[in-house]
Parts: C-alpha cells; structure tokens; sequence
C-alpha cells in the first residue's frame, strides 16, 4: 500500500460511508428482483433476432447417430470440441443458433466492444497455434476473427449445423441415447450431450412500462444493427450523425459503447439507474520481442497465476494490470485481518475496498467537469458488487456537449412512449434506443440454449432444479445421464478468466467419456450420494458472504438483491478454480463408479 492509500483510509469516515451504501442500495430495491425484467420471446421475441446472418440456407432435415452433441459454438464448443479430438473422440456435432462460430463473441459486436482480461490468457489456443493478439486488450473483432480461425485449425466447420435451434433433447432409455430435434428437422441421437450455452446468453430487457409502443428504431446491445447505425465495432457509426440516442443501462456493456456512440451521434442520453465502477483500460500492443522470449507451457502457467492472484495465494503477479493491482491489495488487507483482526469494528479488507472506491469517486470527479453530473456518475457500494470495469473514454464522454446523463436515481425510467422517454415530469424525443440491459442470469443450461431438456422418466431440468440446483461439480446431473455442462458456473468454480475453467472442466468430461467408451459404459449417471456429497462440499465451502451480498447494490452478483443465496455467485464452488481443478483430477484418479451408476 503507498502513502496514498494509507492517507485516503485514515481519513474516510467509514460510518458514514457504510451508512451511504446501504442508502444507495436501497434507493435500488426493486419489489419484483429478477422478476422486474422482460424476456426476448413472445411479443418481444424480434430482440433476439439474429442481425448478422443472412436467411438461412435451404438444407435437407439429417438424421444421424453421433457420439457426442454439443450445444454452442462459443469458445465452450471449441474447447469440448478441443478436448474430445484429443482423446480419439472425432464423430460430435456442434448444433448453433448462430451464423457462425464464436458465441458471446459472435452475438457482441456493439462499437468499443472488448474483452478486458488480458488477451494473451483469454482468448482460445494462443499458445498452440503461435499467434500473437496485437493488442493487449483484444477487440471483440480480433477475437471473433481468432475464433474462426481455431474452428477451421480444428477442422470444426464440416461438424457444425449452424442456424439450427435445438427444439427438444429427451434422453431415450431404450438406446441410451440423447435424441434431439431441431427446428430445421434434424434428428441427431447421441451418446453424449456437452452444454456450452453460457451462463449469460440470453438477452434480457428492461421492464419499463410502455416498453413495446415505442415506434422508432430499439434494438439490444447484443443484437447491434450496423445496418441502421453504420460503422463497425471500431465506431464511425454514421447513421447516427443525425439521431437522438437513448441508452438504456450503464454496465460492462454501455460503459464500452458509450465513448463510441457519443462521438458519432445526433446526442445521447444515458440512462442510469447504478453508476458502474469504471477503472483505466491501460492498454497497449503487444512486443514480440516479450512474446518471443515465452516460454512453452506459459499459457497454463499465466492463466494459473492470473487464478492465483485472483484467489489471493500469492502476490507473485505475471500478469501486473489494473485487476490483479486490487486483487493483491485486498489480499494484503485479508493477511492484517487474519494477523491482527480489526480494532474498531471495520475490517482491513473493508476499508481497503472503501479507499479503492474511494479513489475511483475521486478519479470521476477530476475527469467530469459538470460537477452534478460527477456527483450522479459516482458508485456507492463495494467493489466487487458490481463487475469491475476497465475502460477509457468512458466518463470523458459526458464533457461532450451532445451527451446528457439521465440520472434516474435507482428507479429507471418512468415510462416510455411512441417517440420518447419519460422520466419523471422530463420527456426525451429519441429517435433509436439502446438496450444495454444485460443478460438472464442464474438460467439452467438448456433455457439459456433456449429448449427444454428432458430426462429419466420424462423429468424436465427445470423441474428436476425447481427446489435448488443439485449436480456433481456442476458438471453432471441425476437422472440427466451421459450430459455434461461446461462453464455454467453454477455449482461449478467461476473464474475471471473463463478460458481457464473451460479448458479445465472439458478436460475433465473428455477424460470421462473416453473412459466410458473404452469400457463399453452406454449410460452413466450421477449417485444420489454423489449429489448430496457435492451440495455439502458447496456450502461448506462457500464464500459468498451474505452479509456483505445482502449489502451490495442489487445485480446480477447478489441476484438482484433477492434470494441471495440462489444467484451466480452464491451458488457457484467457493473454493476457488485451483481447487476445482485438484478436485476433479482427485476424482479422475478413483474409480468412476463410485460417484456414477455405469451401465
Ligand atoms: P449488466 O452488467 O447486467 O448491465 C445491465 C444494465 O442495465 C445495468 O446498468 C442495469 O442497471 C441496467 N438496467 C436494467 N434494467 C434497467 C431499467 N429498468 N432502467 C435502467 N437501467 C436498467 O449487462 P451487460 O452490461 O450487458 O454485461 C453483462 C456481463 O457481460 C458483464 O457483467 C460481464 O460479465 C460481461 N461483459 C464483459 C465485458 C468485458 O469484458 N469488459 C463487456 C461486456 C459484458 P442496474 O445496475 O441498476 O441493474
């Protein structure tokens, strides 16, 4: 910690500022929580349309037996893909909803779109195919670009039916089969089925009465409309020269577009119900020089030590950016507490996290020049409640003449009509709205791919979760034999940089299923005691503080201030990702049927 940090703690007034935060957070309390938000099907079911595909290309129905299916063609699909050619496993099929490759990065192409974990630990198979990112924060475009790439090195187009919506998945008892039908009348039976739908797939929107009159042009942030706006993911969206703008939401996802949109807009009205935390990007091109002088084995060891600070184990940082710079300051702050223990009642963690947001309130205030609009851009609660975010240009934007923040206090807006949005007394005429309103979160594996599974005795998963998730490392499910989820978070180790748990839980399910298919296993399935086992280890080794959720500002952490136990987070393994790994190699090593009925 520097002088500064040791200054800004001495003098805050922490009573005050806890005071403030639980104020803010309940200012934001919506009655109806997750409940509050709209979903794209029915009326609204054009949200979800897919903009950058053409219609799709006549083909005839396929009726094929596989091995494996794998649902999404996201990085998830790679990596299952990946995994399974490496243990001899060549006849899967990859069904996708989208044109092509790519998942969060195919649908995700607003203006300023980024990933903010560092390029060289994020994006797929760096290491092996030799390619250097150019940035160190990549663009949404470079990603999706690499992406393709890995599909084609992996021979994965001739295995993927891509326009193509699962319509049902039912396991068939008699073949002990997976048999799934599509909307373009494909009947593919398989032995296994892997889930790479993601844990934020779906688009959500906001429920604001008066949603659906509104007449002008609305569209999601995950469904952008180049065609409209013009441009591209680098900005220059000349369709919006002359067009009012409203943005609705101020997350990850606003917060990158924002600086994009302003600069080529009519004007732009944002509309803020939570300020979001916005930290500098600190990006750079990489050097070829560093990237040659790596060493082979060192996309393991850096996304292992990204974890590892991450989890505080070390403070031997490789990776040195803006998220582990906090990461080893709260964990210094965790080693005073464990010494010493607080004296007055606040923790050394918690008052390392009101100085860190302390400065991230000063660093607003020194870059917006209006002070009410500075005092409003502001957040009021810790810093993990919300997704830390890293990313210039952001609060610079407001000093543009053509933006003006809509501060709605917590409550969102009023209403919104034909031709307007309403808050309060104030009407806006806007021409275009943004939905920048996130995702459905907390979702079972197969909502998120947008079907219904159905299990052992005609079970649905819903069904089977409707009292509370229950798996086997988030991975296996009871009575959803020969199925696996990939990187659905729950139940499983969540991790900042998602290519690290996809890359350790595909390994895991290849392993299995090789072992199955070697031993002449057609049906597996999870152990009631196993379950029960797995449930137990997560509550013993949950971190989700519920004290410290239940003061957060409602999202998607603290399940928008509902249930706190049941969201992402909470329901995800506490032990950490390190750990997950150990477990489930531990578990590799014993026999499979002690935790699986084999068959
Ligand atoms: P999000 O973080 O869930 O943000 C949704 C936004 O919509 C919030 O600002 C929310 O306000 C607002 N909202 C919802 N209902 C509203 C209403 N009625 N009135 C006004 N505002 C309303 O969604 P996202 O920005 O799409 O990001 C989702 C996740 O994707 C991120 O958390 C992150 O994990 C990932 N992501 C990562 C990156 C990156 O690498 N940097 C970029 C984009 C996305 P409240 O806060 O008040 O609910």
């Amino acid at each position: 910690m520097d002088t500064g940090e040791m200054e800004m703690q001495v003098s805050l007034d922490y009573e005050t500022l806890h005071h403030k935060y639980l104020e803010e957070r309940d200012k934001r309390m919506h009655p109806r929580g997750i409940n509050q938000y709209v979903a794209v099907e029915d009326a609204f079911a054009d949200y979800d349309d897919d903009p950058y595909a053409g219609p799709a290309t006549e083909r005839a129905p396929i009726v094929e037996c596989v091995t494996a299916l794998i649902v999404g063609g996201g990085h998830t699909g790679l990596f299952t893909a990946d995994a399974l050619l490496k243990v001899g496993i060549t006849d899967f099929r990859i069904v996708e909803k989208a044109g092509d490759f790519g998942g969060t990065w195919y649908w995700n192409r607003y203006p300023g779109c980024r990933c903010d974990v560092e390029s060289t630990i994020y994006i797929p198979f760096l290491e092996e195919m030799g390619d250097m990112p150019e940035e160190r924060y990549s663009r949404a475009s470079d990603i999706l670009a690499h992406t393709h790439k890995v599909a084609r090195h992996l021979c994965l187009y001739e295995k993927a039916l891509f326009q193509t919506v699962i319509i049902s998945a039912a396991w068939d008892e008699a073949s002990h089969r997976w048999i799934v039908t599509t909307d373009r009348g494909d009947t593919i039976r398989a032995r296994f089925i892997c889930f790479g739908s993601g844990p934020l797939s779906r688009p959500k929107l906001p429920g604001i009465p008066g949603i659906e009159t509104f007449q002008g042009k609305a569209f999601h942030s995950s469904r952008w409309d180049y065609s409209y706006t013009g441009g591209n993911d680098r900005g220059n969206l000349t369709g919006l020269n002359d067009k009012r703008v409203a943005i609705i939401g101020t997350g990850a996802s606003a917060v990158q577009m924002i600086p994009e949109i302003a600069s080529s807009c009519g004007h732009l009205y944002v509309v803020q119900r939570t300020p979001s935390a916005v930290e500098a990007r600190d990006n750079g091109r990489t050097d070829p020089d560093w990237w040659n002088s790596l060493r082979p084995g060192w996309w393991e060891e850096r996304a292992v030590n990204f974890a590892a600070v991450s989890l505080g184990v070390t403070l031997d940082d490789q990776i040195s950016d803006n998220w582990s710079a906090t990461w080893k300051r709260f964990t210094i702050a965790g080693r005073q507490d464990m010494a010493a223990g607080q004296t007055d009642g606040i923790s050394y963690t918690q008052k390392a996290d009101y100085a860190k947001m302390e400065e991230i309130r000063a660093r607003i205030k020194k870059i917006v020049r209006d002070p009410v609009t500075a005092e409003a851009l502001k957040p009021w609660y810790n810093w993990y409640c919300k997704r830390p975010l890293f990313v210039d240009g952001y609060y610079e934007a407001f000093n543009r003449d053509n933006v003006t923040l809509i501060d709605t206090m917590g409550k969102g807006l009023t209403r919104i009509s034909e031709n307007a949005i309403h808050f309060g007394d104030q009407s806006y005429e806007v021409d275009c709205i943004i939905y920048a309103s996130g995702f459905e979160t907390a979702v079972p594996p197969d909502r998120a791919a947008g079907f219904a599974m159905t299990g052992m005795n005609g079970v649905t998963l819903a069904e089977r979760w409707k009292d509370g998730i229950r798996s086997l490392h988030g991975t296996f499910v009871r009575d959803f034999p020969n199925l696996c989820i990939i990187a659905g978070v729950r139940h499983a180790a969540a991790s900042w940089n998602f290519s690290l748990i996809q890359t350790i839980q595909t390994r895991h399910v290849a392993e299995v299923f090789r072992r199955c298919l070697a031993d002449g296993v057609t049906k597996f399935d999870v152990r009631k005691s196993a379950e029960d086992a797995w449930l137990a280890e997560i509550a013993r080794a949950s971190t989700a503080d519920v004290q410290f959720l239940s003061e957060c500002t409602p999202g998607y952490v603290n399940n928008d201030g509902q249930d706190i136990d049941k969201g992402l987070y909470s329901e995800s393994y506490g032990g950490g990702v390190l750990r997950f790994s150990e477990i489930l190699e531990e578990w590799r090593h014993r026999d499979l049927g002690e935790d699986l009925e084999l068959t």
